[in-house]
């Protein structure tokens, strides 16, 4: 109640972004399609684009597949490209919710440099709070449902290490700003 409380005050403004940020298997997909149904947001996934990309056997997509198959993150170049494409073709929304993105520093400056090119800023920075065991064990549940090629034990491993090094020192930097909130 408290979360929606802040989200209502802090969504008067013309427009609002929010980054939702956590480690893989910390429910950010099921947390953002709550959030895009509320206050009609939109949804900026990286891993959706690319796993469409790859279903349309793209030049991006084959590319990235190799990286995400292994558990790593695919170059920044490429998903700050692609949000930046996302960013110009939605001028008319109410705001974006980014969904696994920025995963790296490079990333969320380059971000912030985007955004502000749209006169526009990241309002909240929702970071989910999940214990490792149990997004070992989510993961690989996920992975007996999902297909996705990623949700296999030594992928999952890779995934959770590319988390702590790269993407973990991002909410670090979004904790100076005081748009950090722990859920
Ligand atoms: P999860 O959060 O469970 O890892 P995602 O769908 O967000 O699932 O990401 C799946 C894979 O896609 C990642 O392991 C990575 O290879 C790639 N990916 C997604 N978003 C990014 C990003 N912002 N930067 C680099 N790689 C990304």
């Amino acid at each position: 109640a408290c979360l929606i409380f802040v989200l209502q005050v802090r969504l008067v403004s013309p427009m609002f972004n929010i980054i939702l940020f956590g480690p893989p298997g910390s429910g950010k997909g099921t947390q953002s399609e709550q959030l895009i149904a509320k206050y009609q947001l939109k949804h900026l996934s990286t891993g959706d684009l690319l796993r469409s990309e790859i279903a349309t056997k793209t030049p991006l997509g084959l590319e990235a597949k190799n990286f995400m198959d292994k558990g790593q993150l695919v170059p920044d170049e490429v998903v700050i490209g692609m949000i930046s494409s996302a960013l110009d073709a939605n001028p008319q929304v109410k705001g974006f919710l980014f969904d696994g993105f920025p995963r790296t520093e490079a990333q969320s400056e380059a971000l912030d440099k985007l955004l502000q090119l749209k006169k526009t800023e990241i309002g909240v920075v929702l970071a989910l709070q999940v214990s490792e065991e149990e997004l070992k064990k989510r993961l690989i549940s996920r992975g007996e449902v999902s297909g996705r090629s990623d949700d296999t034990e030594a992928v999952i491993v890779n995934r959770i290490k590319e988390y702590h090094a790269k993407t973990a020192p991002v909410a670090e930097y979004y904790k100076t700003t005081e748009k950090l909130i722990e859920v």
